[in-house]
């Protein structure tokens, strides 16, 4: 066996044994993580029950469907939610459209309890203190709301079995990881256990779920909701900078006034890469963005405990009294509702700068809905792609020049012995 071989080997066996240790092993084994507040949250099976049995009974406003994906063996399934109002015809094209994820990450329980509340309040059945209800129910009528309540329910069952510090799907890979804008780059501080990409973009049936319904639904705005931290964020995440145009201005006013209005300008903001304290590949937003030309994207952080300990998870993801379970609640749905109402005014103005010839014409396109799945179904590759796949083919062919030298070497140096 030569060497170039035997050490990819021993990679590989170290890599997987470094994983199976974490996975399987140390955080499984150890009570203290398991600390879920179940006087507080939902388990799984009860929140998406919940989802059902509302949207059961408004079935006016909101309808559902369940998207299914496998490979290799694992599968996955995720529940979205559809509001629209049902008085007037529903056109896919020219609504304004936003799609909003919660439960990326295992561990984050209070996203989907946030989801769960907005469709309780969407539905009508539950009223919003401090919020016009009526303004608010006029601004509705426009727009197509898809909620996906809880994205990642294979990590997140291994959670409610008791590793409260797992934040990656049913096998291992961080589903903010695994989307194709810069897939696989790694940092110094890069931890496997954390970040584990996949073994190429869109690995994952949670992934290649989520990719399907934007490209169909090809939304205005769309947030991916995690908890951790109490951050507003916006592309890059790969890059320690915001994109320009008058989208970005877009994107940097709506969550200025979020903050200033619902967070007492307590939220970090900014490009997600410049904020969070370390640049992110791979991940959701930087593909919505730069593939999907989705105008308005955003990354919430809704909650975070930075003073618990490393071990105490379920605390540092999640609030455990019932004072701040509730307040991040209300905070967030107004949050939300108040998107609902800004964000077609936003990218109307945003628009009209557009039109007077200031920047990027393809908004205009995107704002109009033109810009639709046709398109990017036959046209899937943007330049990050073609970079990630460029990357991963000259990655192999290094090490297939590696191999093959390590032979020569051998070989002329078996000959010089024998002479
Ligand atoms: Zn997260």
């Amino acid at each position: 066996m030569d060497l170039g071989f035997t050490i990819i080997i021993l990679s590989l066996f170290l890599i997987s044994m470094e994983q199976a240790c974490f996975v399987y092993g140390w955080n499984l084994s150890d009570p203290s993580l398991a600390q879920i507040a179940h006087d507080l949250y939902h388990s799984s099976d009860d929140l998406l029950k919940e989802v059902k049995d509302l949207v059961g009974r408004h079935q006016d406003t909101l309808q559902m469907e369940i998207l299914q994906a496998g490979n290799r063996g694992y599968n996955a399934e995720i529940l979205v939610i559809t509001y629209g109002h049902a008085s007037k015809a529903i056109d896919n094209k020219t609504d304004f459209r936003i799609l909003l994820s919660f439960g990326q990450h295992g561990r984050e329980l209070i996203t989907s309890e946030v989801a769960l509340r907005l469709l309780s309040i969407l539905s009508g059945e539950r009223a919003m203190p401090g919020w016009d209800s009526a303004s608010s129910n006029n601004a509705l009528v426009n727009l197509i709301i898809k909620v996906v309540p809880m994205e990642n329910m294979n990590g997140r069952k291994i959670v409610e079995a008791g590793d409260a510090c797992d934040r990656k799907n049913g096998r291992g890979v961080d589903l903010n990881r695994n989307w194709s804008v810069d897939w696989g780059k790694k940092e110094k501080d890069f931890d496997p256990y954390e970040e584990f990409p996949g073994t190429s973009p869109f690995s994952e049936p949670e992934v290649q779920i989520m990719r399907k319904i934007s490209r169909s639904f090809n939304p205005h705005v769309w947030v991916n909701v995690h908890s951790g931290m109490e951050g507003l964020f916006m592309p890059y995440d790969h890059r320690n900078t915001t994109p320009s145009g008058v989208n970005s201005n877009a994107m940097k006013s709506i969550l200025e006034d979020l903050n200033h209005h619902y967070f007492q300008d307590r939220c970090i903001i900014g490009s997600g890469g410049a904020s969070v304290g370390y640049l992110a590949h791979g991940t959701a937003i930087d593909y919505i963005y730069e593939v999907l030309k989705v105008p308005l994207t955003f990354t919430f952080e809704i909650y975070g405990d930075i003073e618990a300990s490393a071990k105490e998870c379920f605390k540092m993801f999640n609030p455990i009294d019932i004072t701040n379970f509730n307040k991040v609640l209300d905070e967030w749905c107004l949050a939300f509702l108040s998107i609902f109402q800004s964000a077609p005014k936003q990218l109307e103005m945003a628009l009209n700068k557009v039109g007077s010839g200031n920047l990027d014409s393809s908004l205009d396109e995107i704002f109009r809905g033109k810009m639709h799945s046709t398109r990017f179904e036959g046209l899937d590759f943007g330049m990050q792609e073609l970079r990630t796949y460029f990357r991963l083919f000259m990655l192999s062919s290094v090490l297939l020049l590696f191999m093959f030298c390590s032979r020569i070497s051998k070989s002329k140096c078996k000959s010089t012995i024998a002479i």
